[in-house]
Order: C-alpha cells, then structure tokens, then sequence
C-alpha cells in the first residue's frame, strides 16, 4: 500500500474549522471515504472525528477509519466513544485499545439508552454520565504512561526517568436547544460544568438551526463558568427527506423556513443549493458572533462540506490547497460512482 499522507495546508483564512465522519459499511463505501477524507484533508481541519455506534456496534469500522486517518494524513483524529451499558473494566479496555493506536483526541459520550429502555434504570452499566468517561479517559492515558525515559548523553546504558502524561484532547457533547431527556436549561449547562470539571477541554454541539440558539447558549455557558471552547456543530441539509430524518432523530424543532424551502424547490441540485446556502449562512452568523469555529458534519462526502466552508468565509474560494486527486485516482472514481448512485 503506498503511504501517502496529505497535510494540512493551513492556506486558510484562519478560521479553524473541523468535520464528523461514520464508518462505512461495505468496501465500495470505504474507498470512497478514503477519496473523501484526502479532499477534506488537504483543506487543513483541526480534526476529523468517526462517530461510535451505540452499544460497541461499530467498535472494529471506527477503528479502522481511526487508523486510515492516522496512516494517510497528518490530520488528528477523534474517537468518539460511548459509555451506555458498559462496565467500568469494559470502557477502560476499550479506552486503552484507542490509545494504543495512537489517538490522542475523544469525544466522550454517554450515549443513548437501548430501545425501549427507560431513563435512570440499569441499561447505564457503570458510567452513569459522559463526565464520568471522561474522567476514567484521563485515568487510563495517566496509567499508561505514567513516565518516559530518556538516553542520557554519553551514557547509553542509563536512562533519565521523567513523569510526564501525554495531553488528550476530551471533547464532549452540548445541547444548544436541550437534551432531549433534560429537564431544565439549567441542567444542559450544569451538565457541562459537570464535564469541564472532570476534565473535558472542548465542547461540539447538537446541530441547530438558528444563530441565537448557539450564541445565547454559549453566553450562559460562560456566564455560568464554562472555560473550554464551545464549537457549533453544523449541519448542511441538503434535503427533505433528510430534514425529517435528523429531526426524528436529533428532536430539534422544525426550521419552518428551511423546511418550507426545502419541499417546494423540486430540484435536487436546487435543495442542495439550499442546504449550503443555509450553513453557510448560519456557520457565518456564529462565526461573526464569536464562536472559536465551525464543527460540520460531513455525511462521508466533502463537495458539500467544503462548499460551505468557501461560502462563510473559513476557505479561500480559489481552491489554493491541492487537490487530491491525483493521490488515489482509482480510489476518486470509485468514489465518484458510489455517491451518483446514492
Ligand atoms: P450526558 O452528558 O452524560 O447526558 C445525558 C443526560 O443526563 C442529559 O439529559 C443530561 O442533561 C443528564 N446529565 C448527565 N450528567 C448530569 C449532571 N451531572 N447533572 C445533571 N444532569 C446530568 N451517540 C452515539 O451513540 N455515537 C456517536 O458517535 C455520537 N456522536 C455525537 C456527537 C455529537 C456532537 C453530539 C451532540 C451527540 C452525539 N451522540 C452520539 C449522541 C449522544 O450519545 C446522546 O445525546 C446521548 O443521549 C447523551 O450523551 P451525552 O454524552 O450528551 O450524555
């Protein structure tokens, strides 16, 4: 396999700006994610996170595109990892696993409840929360390496012994409009204080669908005592039918206008056209309203993506970066085919 491995250019505008993949199903999907993430690479994200099935259903897939990301770009990868229906030694097995091939950055999550299961009985297992995870993450990466040794010059049998942890990026989840489950408003930034105090550094939000959501989410974030930057998670809907989709799963209200926009262009290049046309307005309205950057995510494709990076402003629109196409082009046209026959 020829290891090639594409660079941030950091040719941006400054903008830090990051993307959320899932694991492929079959192989045909899996090459053309790899065609995919040497495109979003090369624009130069702070990270590309793979999100972690309920319950380990994706364990192996996530890991696989962990280690994809990890051999071929210069891009950190984030794991995110559930912690629903887990034991203490399950999740610090899993946790070492991650560690061990190299990632260096999470996204801690409780996770849902298993269908059906109702809020505060057992399906939990022992972690009762996200901090929790994040707190037994920072326990195993301690544990692992609790010290390293240095050659110390002109000496080549002895060795000089320094404690000195590798730092994790622990991001964790936050809720602009609610958890579904919480109770108050109050409780989604008690919760986040919860997470900062065990350890998180990074927060990456639900999506949402208007600007104020996020701003006056992250302004009670901080007046409450939230330090760690709070990065809006956008997401380009491109679509109706995708609209309902993450509606029903996210329980988000409806963006009447968006919705309305969306069901009366009869076009699909026009709904596209929307859907970035709307990110792209909202990932502006944030930025120019303080956020520290865009978090999108990606559906395992990156014309979209990108497109909205150019349109707010976080990409030059002259494609500076380079293209990566010519690194796999057996792997660009298998791509190509899949995502014409979606
Ligand atoms: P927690 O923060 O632990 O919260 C769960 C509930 O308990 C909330 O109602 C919360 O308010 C309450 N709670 C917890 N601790 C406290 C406290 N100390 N005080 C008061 N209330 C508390 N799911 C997946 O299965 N795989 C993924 O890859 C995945 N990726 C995601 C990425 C993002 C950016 C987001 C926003 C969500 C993602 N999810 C994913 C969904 C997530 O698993 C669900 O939202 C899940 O229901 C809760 O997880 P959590 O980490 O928010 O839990």
């Amino acid at each position: 396999m020829t290891e090639t491995r594409t660079s941030p250019t950091s040719a941006t505008t400054g903008v830090p700006f990051s993307f959320e993949l899932y694991p492929p199903k079959t192989d045909a999907a899996a090459t053309a994610l790899h065609t995919t993430i040497d495109h979003l690479a090369a624009a130069g994200p702070e990270f590309l996170s793979v999100t972690y099935g309920a319950n380990g259903s994706s364990r192996t897939s996530s890991l696989d595109l962990l280690r994809y990301i990890l051999a071929h770009t210069d891009v950190d990868p984030m794991a995110h990892l559930t912690c629903v229906g887990s034991s203490h030694a399950e999740a610090s097995v899993l946790i070492r696993e991650f560690l061990d091939v190299g990632i260096r950055s999470f996204l801690a999550l409780r996770g849902d409840p298993p269908q059906g299961a109702v809020e505060g009985e057992s399906f939990l297992g022992d972690l009762h929360s996200a901090a929790e995870l994040v707190q037994l993450i920072h326990g195993v990466q301690t544990e692992r390496v609790p010290y390293r040794e240095t050659v110390i010059p002109g000496l080549p049998d002895a060795r000089s012994v320094k404690t000195e942890p590798v730092k994790v990026r622990i991001a964790v989840a936050a809720f602009p409009n609610g958890h579904p489950r919480s109770r108050s408003t109050t409780q989604d930034i008690d919760t986040l204080l919860a997470k900062q105090a065990a350890g998180a550094n990074l927060a990456i939000t639900q999506l949402f669908f208007h600007a104020d959501d996020f701003l006056c989410f992250s302004q009670r974030a901080r007046q409450a005592g939230v330090e760690f930057p709070i990065l809006p998670g956008i997401m380009p809907v491109t679509s109706p039918g995708r609209l309902r989709r993450i509606l029903e799963l996210s329980g988000e209200p409806l963006p009447s206008e968006l919705s309305i926009s969306l069901e009366v262009e009869p076009t699909i290049e026009g709904q596209r056209e929307i859907g970035i046309e709307h990110a792209a307005r909202l990932a502006a309205d944030v930025l120019a309203g303080g956020a520290p950057g865009v978090h999108l995510y990606a559906f395992n494709q990156h014309e979209t993506v990108l497109e909205v990076l150019r349109r707010c402003g976080a990409l030059p629109t002259a494609t500076s970066h380079r293209s990566p196409a010519s690194i796999h082009p057996a792997a660009h046209s298998a791509a190509h085919n899949v995502r014409e026959s979606a």
